[in-house]
């Protein structure tokens, strides 16, 4: 069972995919007693100043992050930037980049899921379902509220996930570019989700070289889905390639599956917390703020 955690490393907000906006974002997690949380958006620091606002009254130390979608090996894998200067300009740059290339495949998409998918009626999809920076996960909500698919899982699966009608690749910037970016900016470079991409064992052993190679630094070893079991597999990746652990729920709104801020397992003992070295918006390290029990 998850246990609630002080710490939340990874969270999303309408200034990407995520369905509250930073300020509720921010109300929501502190009610689930995070004391510390990052918010991670998709290739975006936008919603940090009005997240940053709300923290402030509650008490809550907020982590400057993002989310990176990169390319390495002609897969989509994406890295968290813990810790990053919002202001630092070679960052912002390389975010205006993705998010140039966001757009393109927005409308790439609408026009497969038109063309080759049948889909009808996502002519004003932009404009009504994405406030921030777009992506599947706002395609694959309005799929379930026109009745194309029952679950954004199923719309997943039959539209937008690799090998579907709607899917398209982009050429995001590198697993490299985005970790040196986020080291540049001062921040801490983490693999996100590592069980998500659904690699064999040896290539996540070869993307985690690469990345450990390029100036990673931590493993996202508990994710808000995670079981014990996943857990441990992602515990072993860390210890086996120096990682330092990070925890993050992924939280994008309220869901059916129960992913809430700070609903996560501990982070085993065995993994240095990536947190012993971050600091909030303001300057001030976080770790004083995490419980003993995490
Ligand atoms: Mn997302
Ligand atoms: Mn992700
Ligand atoms: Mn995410």
């Amino acid at each position: 069972m998850s246990v609630a955690s002080s710490i939340d490393l990874h969270a999303h907000s309408t200034a990407s995919d995520g369905r509250l906006p930073p300020a509720e974002l921010v109300e929501r997690a502190a009610g689930a007693g995070v004391r510390v949380l990052a918010l991670t958006d998709h290739d975006t620091l936008s919603g940090l100043p009005e997240a940053l606002t709300a923290a402030g009254p509650l008490g809550m130390q907020l982590v400057a992050g993002v989310e990176i979608s990169t390319l390495w090996e002609r897969r989509e894998i994406h890295v968290v930037g813990l810790g990053v200067d919002p202001a630092d300009a070679r960052l912002t740059d390389g975010l205006d980049w993705n998010q140039q290339l966001r757009r393109q495949r927005f409308a790439q998409m609408v026009e497969r899921l038109e063309q080759k998918g049948g889909i009808t009626g996502l002519g004003g999809v932009m404009e009504e379902e994405v406030a921030g920076q777009p992506g599947r996960l706002h395609l694959a909500r309005h799929l379930v509220e026109h009745g194309w698919a029952r679950t954004v899982q199923q719309a997943f699966d039959r539209y937008l996930r690799r090998g579907r009608a709607g899917y398209v690749r982009a050429e995001w910037m590198s697993l490299e570019s985005a970790v040196s970016l986020i080291r540049a900016a001062g921040g801490i470079a983490v693999l996100a989700h590592p069980l998500a991409y659904k690699l064999t064992g040896a290539w996540m052993q070869r993307l985690l070289t690469a990345f450990t190679q390029a100036g990673g630094q931590g493993l996202e070893v508990v994710v808000g889905t995670a079981d014990r079991r996943r857990v441990d597999q992602s515990l072993g990746y860390a210890l086996r390639h120096g990682l330092l652990g990070s925890v993050g729920s992924d939280f994008h709104g309220p869901n059916p599956a129960g992913i809430e801020p700070g609903r996560l397992l501990p982070l085993p003992a065995a993994v240095a917390p990536v947190w012993a070295e971050l600091s909030d918006c303001h300057g001030r390290p976080v770790s004083a703020a995490v419980d003993p029990g995490r």
